[in-house]
């Protein structure tokens, strides 16, 4: 047995994760195909860059979560700030060559 599954530390979720690739796929189902690439490569991108700007909330997935709902509430809002600027970033300097 290790450590981490000792002490079930793979029950830890990052509450703001969840969240996060909701807002993305709603703001992505949103654009047409035409008008951004939507590859794995760019939508993971786009993910890791809204995530890396947005503190993240871990908690005990089975407790539910910690915070209040006006935490819950502001948090989302951030949330949908900045998974657009992430599409928008990501979507307009691809990795990857534009095609
Ligand atoms: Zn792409």
């Amino acid at each position: 047995m290790s450590f981490i599954d000792d002490y079930k530390l793979d029950e830890i979720k990052n509450e703001v994760e969840e969240v996060a690739y909701k807002e993305l796929e709603r703001q992505l189902s949103a654009i047409s195909d035409e008008d951004i690439c939507k590859c794995t490569d760019c939508v993971q991108d786009m993910a890791c860059f809204a995530l890396n700007q947005i503190k993240p909330r871990y908690t005990v997935s089975l407790l539910g979560s910690l915070f209040t709902r006006v935490e819950t509430e502001t948090l989302i809002k951030d949330i949908e700030k900045v998974v657009r600027e992430s599409v928008e970033k990501i979507s307009q300097n691809p990795l990857h060559s534009k095609s």
